[in-house]
């Protein structure tokens, strides 16, 4: 590795590390990317990859949904053509309504022209029970949704990167990171700047440990598909369910705060297949095996904001980070902001800036240190 010199190093090739080295590559920067091929944490992988713009059961429409989905959509469906890949599907979401309370708030947004692209209906109950769904309450759609396919688009940046000679499968140890004069070094790879995206990993940071992350675990099953005529649309009732290209059904997903590892548990499994009965009159005219059960954790934040910026007291280190449950339809938006950032110098905006959050100095490599060292 020695001799090696690139303007970042990137340390995670998640969804977050992936957009950010796209994006500053288009600016005219050099990236090396670090990942130890998804075994400290495989949230890009274990993901659904909907992009949902109303979301919670007020049916609240993230105030970003306006600008980052449709250029999260926009940028995924340009990245088919450059990674020669398809992934990128847009695809309406049925949602069930799931108390009488919803679908009061329903009527209200319905009423809210700020609302009109993004919802319709409402369909009465029973509306869809001929197809076998439980919409004892109604249902409605949320438009602008679309879904993305974790493993194949990650499949296929990775390959990207890899025949960009950019990639580095290694785990990166952030205490052998070294700073020097104008950047810094690891392990002889010189650059102005490291740059984590290392998802829930990055609580632990020694850099960043001053901010103030809150992961949360989630589980994903994946189905045999039973009814041939199951709608394409992402079916939602707290939970989601639908069908994936690859002939069976994906649906998840469980949240837990306590337990942080990537390990599939049979408690997360009974709550899913339990799901199944709320969802559908007779699931088992839909839904047969479990065929595969995945684990990971989401790098949520305590305050629902993605973390990202230089260091406040030193620009050789930054993060990228803090996408929560929302790493592929928030991270392609933030990641062009930041390289714009970086490149141009255009503010970032403050709800991610982390320089809104005290923080603690920076000290390289010192075993002695507890905010240096992991
Ligand atoms: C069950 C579930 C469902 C989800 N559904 C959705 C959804 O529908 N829509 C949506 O937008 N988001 C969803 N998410 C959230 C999304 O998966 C995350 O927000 C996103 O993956 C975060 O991306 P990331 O790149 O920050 O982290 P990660 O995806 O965790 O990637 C980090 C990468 O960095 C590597 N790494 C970390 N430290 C090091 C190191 N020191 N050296 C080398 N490599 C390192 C890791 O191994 C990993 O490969 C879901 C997540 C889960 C768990």
């Amino acid at each position: 590795m020695s001799g090696h010199v690139a303007d970042y190093i990137i340390v995670g090739q998640g969804i977050a590390g992936s957009m950010l080295a796209l994006e500053l590559a288009s600016l005219g920067r050099s990236v090396v990317v670090f990942d130890d091929s998804h075994r400290l944490s495989g949230a890009c992988l274990a993901a659904a990859g909907v992009l949902n713009p109303v979301t919670g059961k007020r049916l609240v429409r993230s105030p970003l949904a306006r600008e980052a989905l449709p250029f999260a959509a926009q940028r995924y469906a340009a990245l088919e053509a450059l990674l020669g890949a398809k992934f990128f599907h847009r695809r309406r979401i049925l949602a069930l309504t799931v108390s009488p309370e919803q679908g009061r708030e329903l009527g209200e947004r319905l009423g809210d022209p700020s609302y009109a692209d993004f919802l319709s209906g409402p369909n009465p109950p029973g509306f869809f029970s001929s197809r076998n769904f439980r919409d004892e309450f109604g249902s409605f759609f949320i438009n602008r949704s679309a879904w993305v396919e974790p493993p194949v688009l990650m499949e296929a940046l990775e390959k990207y990167f890899e025949n960009s000679g950019i990639l580095i499968r290694q785990y990166f140890d952030a205490r052998a990171l070294k700073g020097v004069s104008g950047g810094v070094d690891y392990c002889g790879l010189t650059a102005r700047a490291a740059i984590f995206c290392g998802g829930f990993i990055d609580a632990r940071n020694p850099f960043f440990k001053w901010l103030n992350f809150r992961p949360a675990k989630g589980e994903i099953l994946s189905l045999e598909l039973q009814d041939k005529d199951f709608p394409d649309d992402i079916v939602h009732k707290t939970k989601w369910i639908m069908r994936s290209p690859g002939g069976f059904l994906r649906m998840g997903s469980t949240w837990d705060r306590a337990c942080l590892d990537s390990l599939p548990t049979a408690e997360a499994r009974r709550e899913l297949l339990g799901w199944l009965g709320k969802f559908f009159v007779n699931p088992k005219l839909v839904a047969g095996d479990v065929l595969c059960h995945t684990a990971a954790v989401r790098p949520c934040t305590a305050t629902t904001r993605p973390f990202v910026g230089f260091h406040p007291l030193d620009e050789r280190i930054a993060i990228f980070n803090g996408f929560g449950s929302k790493g592929f339809a928030l991270s392609p938006y933030f990641a062009r902001m930041f390289a714009e950032h970086i490149t141009l110098g255009k503010p970032l905006d403050p709800i991610c800036d982390i320089r809104r959050t005290k923080c603690a100095r920076v000290s390289f490599g010192s075993s002695k240190n507890a905010e240096g060292v992991l």
